[in-house]
């Protein structure tokens, strides 16, 4: 019976936890091609994972963009 629950478990995909390439500190604004800046803080592990959202404010416009790490 254990060795069937164990089995049963290995099989959940681990997509959730997987690692994603750390956000650049700046980005082109769309709209005015000014530089906008990352807002979101890092986690204190400095760690990123698949599906986060970072937003960044843009210095000229102040338009707030939402990206989805990936
Ligand atoms: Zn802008």
């Amino acid at each position: 019976m254990a060795a069937w629950l164990t089995e049963s478990v290995s099989d959940e995909p681990d997509a959730l936890s997987a690692r994603a390439e750390p956000p650049s500190d700046t980005i082109t604004c769309v709209d005015c091609g000014g530089t906008a800046h990352l807002i979101t803080p890092a986690r204190e592990e400095q760690l990123w994972f698949v599906g986060d959202i970072v937003a960044y404010r843009c210095g000229d416009c102040r338009d707030r963009w939402d990206l989805v790490l990936e």
